[in-house]
């Protein structure tokens, strides 16, 4: 199989271990990304996740030689990051680490917002004590070729910070992410009676919300696998979490179906989802969409390899 990814992390926001996410895990944002027999690494996300990963890639990587890898970091949102401090390579000599991310503000860099978790007010070990050659790499819209056949391109999402989708090519086969987003809004979707009401600006908002949405189903268009932030269901984002920068279940579905995705994984869970109610919302999902289409949904799962 070209591409495997396995899930260390799933959840949003923080982690949630305890009896009621023991299937589907508890831990924050982190993927593994193997391509090819060589079973070259990219990690995705540096969540609380990346702590597992860290002790498979010690057992499987480092008999290998000194670890040598790729991090890309959808953003730089906490829950995204905090795993950093606890991924072992960076303690071994002969590591090498190439951190690639986006960033808002360019006075914070990304060598400061990752690495800084390493300081004595937060961690009993110093960046300075490290053993790894860790280089940052400030990432925005393109296209990178990483050697061997591997491409990978990245596209601006909607969240409150800069975030970046990715797409992957590889021994055509394509896997995207799209997490943390939400549907592109109309931001001039005010009611006719507010006192700022322009019909025109309206329905500029509206165009450009539809443009916005189109690149993006665009962007991952074919894709055999998509990890879609799926944070909320429509009824809770009608319900107060418009403009939180997070998907509905319906949304990622319809898009995903749209864009003519074979198989759509549901990530970045509610930290207060439990695995019962994720597992009734599969069913539910499934079971409306059967006979309608060929896509294959399945539930981000900590532990588990989808291979395409
Ligand atoms: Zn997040
Ligand atoms: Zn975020």
């Amino acid at each position: 199989m070209a591409i495997r990814v396995t899930f260390w992390g799933v959840r949003g926001s923080i982690p949630v271990p305890g009896p009621t996410t023991v299937k589907y895990g508890g831990n924050t944002s982190c993927l593994e990304l193997r391509f090819g027999p060589s079973d070259r690494l990219i990690v995705m996300d540096l969540g609380s996740g990346v702590r597992e990963l860290a002790g498979v890639i010690m057992k499987k990587d480092l008999p290998r030689g000194p670890l040598k890898a790729k991090v890309f970091l959808t953003h730089t949102h906490y829950d995204h990051i905090m795993g950093f401090p606890f991924f072992t390579p960076i303690f071994i000599p002969g590591t090498e680490l190439d951190i690639y991310g986006p960033v808002t503000y360019e006075e914070d860099t990304l060598d400061k917002i990752v690495g800084d978790q390493l300081r004595y007010r937060y961690f009993p070990v110093r960046l300075e004590e490290l053993r790894a050659k860790i280089s940052y790499f400030q990432l925005k819209e393109g296209s990178l070729d990483l050697g061997g056949g591997l491409r990978v391109t990245t596209k601006y999402l909607n969240h409150p910070i800069l975030v970046l989708g990715y797409r992957y090519e590889f021994d055509g086969k394509v896997f995207c992410t799209a997490y943390d987003h939400e549907m592109f809004q109309n931001v001039f979707d005010v009611k006719p009676d507010d006192p700022g009401y322009d019909p025109a600006a309206v329905k500029e908002g509206e165009i450009a919300a539809r443009e916005e949405n189109e690149k993006v189903l665009k962007f991952f268009e074919g894709a055999d696998l998509l990890v879609h932030d799926t944070q909320y269901t429509h009824k809770e984002y009608l319900a107060g979490k418009k403009g939180w920068g997070h998907s509905s279940f319906e949304w990622a579905i319809n898009a995903a179906n749209r864009a003519g995705v074979k198989h759509l994984a549901l990530f970045h869970h509610d930290p207060l989802r439990s695995d019962q109610e994720l597992e009734g919302l599969l069913r539910a999902y499934t079971s409306a969409l059967k006979g309608k289409t060929t896509m294959r949904v399945s539930v981000a799962q900590e532990g588990k390899t989808i291979e395409v």
